[in-house]
Parts: C-alpha cells; sequence; structure tokens
C-alpha cells in the first residue's frame, strides 16, 4: 500500500490550495526526518511502510467502533444498551505503534504530531476500511478538556486534531459548543460503571449555542476511546441540548470494552 500520497510533506503551493496557513506549511517542511515509528528517514514523522503496516482496517460495529468478526451495523452490546451516538469511525486500534505516539502526542508536549495523526484519520475514513464511502462528517466538536487540564497541558488534544480534520475536509470545526465544566479525575484505572459515575454533569452546551445546535448533526473528535464513556456522556449532553445526532469520530479504540 502507497501512503506516499497521504504523508506528503505540506509545500508552500499545496499550503494554498488546500487554505493551510503558512505556519502549517513551515511545521511540516519538505526535508525528512527520522520516522517516529521505526527510526529510517523518509518523509513525514511516520513513514509511508509504518502507515501501511499499522493501520489494516478492521471490521467493525459502526455505532460503537468495537472490532467485530465481520463488519456489522449494531454489535449485541449496542442493541442491548443502546449509546447516544449514532455511528463512530476509528482509524486505529489502541496498540503499538498508536499508542506510544499518541501518549508523546498527548502527554509529552509533541502537538505538532497532530498533523500526522490526523492524516492516519482521513485516511482510515475516507481511503480504507468498511466506511470509506461515507458522507462527510458535520461541524466537529472536540471532546473539551477541564480548564485547569487545559492550562496545565497547554493545549486539547481532540482540538489539534479537529481543526486539522476541518481545514481537510472543509467542515468547520468548534470549541465553543461544548464545554467541560468539571474537572474529573484521571480514568486511567476506573471500569466503565466508575467512569461514568464520574462523568455526570461533566460536560454542559454553552447556553448560547443551544440554538445553533438544535436539530443539528455534530461530530464528536477525540483522540482515544477507551470504555466510550466520555464519548457516550459527551453525546447525551448534546442529544439533551437539542442535537438530532451525535457521530464519533476518534483516532485509536481499545479493542475491547473493560468491565
Ligand atoms: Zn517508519
Ligand atoms: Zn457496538
Amino acid at each position: 500500500m502507497d501512503g506516499k500520497s497521504y504523508i506528503e510533506p505540506m509545500t508552500q503551493s499545496n499550503a494554498q490550495n488546500t487554505g493551510r496557513s503558512m505556519v502549517d506549511a513551515l511545521r511540516h517542511p519538505r526535508w525528512p526526518s527520522l520516522c517516529e515509528v521505526c527510526r529510517r528517514w523518509g518523509a513525514g514523522r511516520i513513514c509511508g511502510d509504518c502507515i501501511a503496516r499499522f493501520t489494516t482496517a478492521h471490521p467493525r460495529c459502526a455505532r460503537c467502533g468495537l472490532r467485530t468478526g465481520q463488519p456489522l451495523a449494531q454489535c449485541g452490546e449496542c442493541l442491548r444498551s443502546p449509546p447516544p451516538f449514532r455511528a463512530t469511525h476509528c482509524a486505529v486500534d489502541y496498540g503499538f505503534p498508536w499508542d506510544q505516539l499518541i501518549v508523546q502526542f498527548k502527554y509529552h508536549n509533541q502537538v505538532e504530531l497532530g498533523y500526522s495523526l490526523s492524516r492516519l484519520m482521513l485516511r482510515a475514513r475516507f481511503e480504507i476500511g468498511f466506511s470509506a464511502d461515507g458522507p462527510l462528517p458535520h461541524t466537529l466538536l472536540p471532546v473539551p478538556l477541564s480548564l485547569d487540564r487545559l492550562a496545565a497541558r497547554g493545549y486539547n488534544q481532540a482540538w489539534e486534531l479537529a481543526q486539522r480534520l476541518g481545514a481537510a475536509r472543509q467542515v468547520p470545526a468548534r470549541a465553543d459548543v461544548l464545554l467541560r465544566v468539571l474537572s474529573t479525575p484521571a480514568q486511567a484505572d476506573l471500569t466503565r460503571s466508575e467512569r461514568l459515575r464520574n462523568l455526570r454533569a461533566a460536560f454542559m452546551v454553552a447556553p448560547a449555542q443551544r440554538s445553533w445546535l438544535a436539530g443539528r448533526e455534530v461530530t464528536l473528535v477525540d483522540d482515544v476511546m477507551t470504555t466510550g464513556a466520555t464519548a457516550h456522556e459527551a453525546a447525551k449532553t448534546l442529544m439533551r441540548a437539542g442535537a438530532a445526532a451525535v457521530d464519533l469520530w476518534v483516532l485509536a479504540r481499545t479493542p475491547h470494552n473493560s468491565a
């Protein structure tokens, strides 16, 4: 599989053609760099060989994104307990090598990895996989961070992805609609039900945006979907505020729901 077109670094001319800023073009110059995965020299932070090798499309439940034996509209869990979101698009499973890159992206200030990781999401959605012919996403809403976490990290990784995805497909991205009003403790060691309890009332729709949201279909963007508890609560908040439908677009999905 040829990943070259996908990782072609931005140049001044194609930056203008796609409406990207020169800042983005300068962040992704033509000169070669080390691949973050195989450490060989190539074009871009993730080389075409590694992308082809580690982005196999797996059949998934179209609703929650879990891997299934064959593509399903809904898995048994979604049938038993329908989630508040309509569809989930995930690029990769959360595992080697993407888990390490996501940690760098999220916790080690490697915000520029957002460019390569957003390309993975675009490629999975529009070039390979089982939903490649699907419609364009609706307005992109990043899953928000609480203000204290945003202040500590300096950026919201979901917003970094959403902006790049939106620019690549001429879809608006907005960070002013869904807000996180409650700071929740780190979720890593919690079960799904504990996460859900933690997240209750964590999100709200900005009062000034309620009329905009009413009757509208939107797409939530996040970097990782683990148990789905965060996506569940965020989507529920949007639906309660009057959204017509919520879809999810995530970079990486853990292969199995934990308890
Ligand atoms: Zn590589
Ligand atoms: Zn499902």
